[in-house]
C-alpha cells in the first residue's frame, strides 16, 4: 500500500506512534489533533508487558526511560499521613501499582511525535466532523471546513473517540462505565511548597470511608500530580460536561477528609489542566468498519485503573500498522488481522486488578484497615515471593510479531 494516504484523528500517544510505523513502511499520514497545540505533562502512565519492547523497536526506549519519573512506589496513608504499607517498584517483579517505567503523557506523546520526523504532517486545532466513504476511500470533512479525501481514517481519539461516533455509532453502546469518577490536576512546585504538601517520591494513596479516595504522585519538576476518586453509581452526562459541578463535588465530597486533602482542593482552583472523567471501558465487537479503523482507547480503553491503556495504544499502533502493511491494498483483510492478532490480547489487559474498585474504593473504616494489612501481608518478606511467582505465572507473554522495515519496499506494495 505504498503511497497510500492515511487520515490519523488525535495527536494523542496512539496516534503519533501508528503516524510512526506507517510513514516506516511507506504510507503518508497526516495526525489531525483537536487541541491547538502538544500538551506537555499531563498525567503519568505506564509501559507496562509489551509496550517497551515496542519503544525498543522505535529505538526510544532511552529517550523515555530518561524522562520517566521516579517514584519509590506506592504508599497507603492514614488520615496523619503515616505510611501504613507500601508497594515498592520492585515488589512482584515490577507489577505492583507502579510500573518500573512511568512516564507523563505529554511527555510520552512529545518523544513520539518528534520521532515521527518531517514526513509526517500535524494539524492541530482542528477535528473530523463527517466521513463518507465508498469502496475507494473516505472523504473527511473538518470543522475547519476543508474537505479531503484518503484512503484510510484510524481512529486514535481517545476513550470518547469521534470517529468511533461518526463510524461505529454512539458512545453508550461501547463504553461501559465501572462506576468510579476520577479528578486530576497539577499543583506547581512553588504552591506545593507553600502549602506544605508532601513532595515526596511515593505514589500517596489516602482512602477514606465512603469510597473516596486521594492520591499524590511527584511531577517531574518538583510539583504534584493530585488525584481524587469517588465510587459513583453511574456516569452523570450533565456532571461530565461541568467543570464548576465537579468542582463543587469535590469540595463537598473531600471537605471530611484528613490527611492532605484540604490544601489539595485550595490549588484545585489555580489548575490549568483540570481533568475529570468517570472510569469506563470501551468494548466494541469490532475494530473496523471498512476504511475506518479504531485504535488505542477509542478502540479498547481498558480504563486508567488497569494501567494498560498506554500499553494497548503502543502495541496496538505498531500491530495495525505492521498488517496494513502487510495486506497491501485490500485494508480490509489488514483491519481484520489487526483484530486477529490483538483481540485476545486487549481482554487480557481489560482484567481489572484483584478486588476491582472495591479494593481501591472501600467502603468502611474497617475495611480500609484490612487494606492495609492485606498489602503488609503481600509485600512480607514471606509471602512476596510467592505472589510475584503467581504473577510471573500470569505472564502477559505477548510479543508481537517482528514486521520488517523492508514491508515499505515498492515491489510488495505495488
Ligand atoms: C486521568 C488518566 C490517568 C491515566 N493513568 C494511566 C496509567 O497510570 N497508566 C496507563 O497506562 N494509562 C493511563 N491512562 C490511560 C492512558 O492515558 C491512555 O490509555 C493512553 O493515553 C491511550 O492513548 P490514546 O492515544 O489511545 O488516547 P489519548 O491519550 O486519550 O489521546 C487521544 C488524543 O485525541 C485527541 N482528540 C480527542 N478528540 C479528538 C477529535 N475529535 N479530533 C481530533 N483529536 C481528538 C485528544 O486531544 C488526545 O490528544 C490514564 C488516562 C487518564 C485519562
Amino acid at each position: 500500500m505504498s503511497g497510500k494516504t492515511v487520515l490519523i484523528s488525535g495527536g494523542g500517544i496512539a496516534g503519533p506512534a501508528v503516524a510512526y510505523w506507517l510513514q516506516r513502511f511507506g504510507f503518508v499520514p497526516t495526525v489531525v489533533e483537536r487541541a491547538a497545540a502538544p500538551r506537555p505533562g499531563g498525567h503519568a502512565v505506564d509501559l507496562r508487558g509489551a509496550s517497551p519492547g515496542v519503544v525498543e523497536r522505535m529505538g526510544l526506549l532511552d529517550e523515555v526511560r530518561g524522562r520517566s519519573l521516579h517514584e519509590r512506589g506506592m504508599a497507603f496513608v492514614d488520615a496523619d499521613g503515616r505510611h501504613r504499607a507500601e508497594i515498592p517498584v520492585e515488589a512482584f517483579g515490577g507489577r505492583g501499582g507502579v510500573a518500573e517505567i512511568e512516564i507523563l503523557r505529554g511527555d510520552l506523546a512529545e518523544v513520539l511525535v518528534d520521532a515521527t520526523g518531517d514526513g509526517v504532517e500535524y494539524r492541530y486545532g482542528d477535528h473530523i466532523t463527517a466521513l463518507d466513504q465508498d469502496a475507494d476511500g473516505v472523504r473527511a470533512r473538518f470543522a475547519s471546513a476543508v474537505e479531503e479525501r484518503y484512503d484510510l481514517v484510524i481512529g486514535a481519539d481517545g476513550a470518547h473517540s469521534r470517529v468511533r461516533a461518526l463510524a461505529f455509532g454512539p458512545e453508550e453502546r461501547f463504553a461501559h462505565p465501572l462506576g468510579a469518577c476520577t479528578a486530576h490536576y497539577t499543583i506547581p512546585a512553588e504552591r506545593a511548597v507553600a502549602d506544605g504538601l508532601d513532595l515526596g517520591e511515593w505514589f500517596s494513596v489516602h482512602s477514606a470511608p465512603g469510597r473516596r479516595m486521594v492520591a499524590t504522585r511527584p511531577d517531574r519538576d518538583g510539583g504534584i500530580k493530585a488525584m481524587f476518586m469517588i465510587g459513583s453509581s453511574g456516569a452523570d452526562d450533565a456532571l461530565l460536561r461541568d467543570p464548576v459541578a465537579q468542582r463543587a463535588l469535590l469540595r463537598e465530597r473531600f471537605a471530611d477528609v484528613g490527611w492532605q486533602a484540604r490544601a489539595m482542593l485550595a490549588a484545585m482552583d489555580g489548575a490549568d489542566d483540570f481533568y475529570f472523567d468517570s472510569y469506563a471501558q470501551v468494548r466494541m465487537p469490532t475494530w473496523s468498519n471498512g476504511r475506518v479503523v479504531l485504535l488505542g482507547d477509542a478502540a479498547y480503553c481498558p480504563s486508567p485503573i488497569t494501567g494498560q491503556g498506554t500499553n494497548l495504544a503502543l502495541v496496538g499502533a505498531y500491530v495495525l500498522a505492521g498488517e496494513l502493511a502487510l495486506a497491501g491494498d485490500d485494508v480490509a483483510a489488514g483491519a481484520a488481522a489487526y483484530e486477529r492478532a490483538l483481540r485476545e490480547y486487549v481482554q487480557r489487559n481489560h482484567k481489572l486488578p484483584p478486588g476491582g474498585l472495591s479494593a481501591m474504593l472501600p467502603g468502611s473504616r474497617f475495611a480500609i484497615r484490612m487494606g492495609y494489612a492485606f498489602n503488609r501481608l503481600m509485600t512480607s518478606r514471606f509471602v512476596e515471593p510467592l505472589a510475584t511467582r503467581l504473577m510471573l505465572g500470569d505472564d502477559d507473554g505477548f510479543t508481537p510479531r517482528d514486521y520488517p522495515a523492508d514491508l515499505a519496499s515498492p515491489t510488495r506494495c505495488a
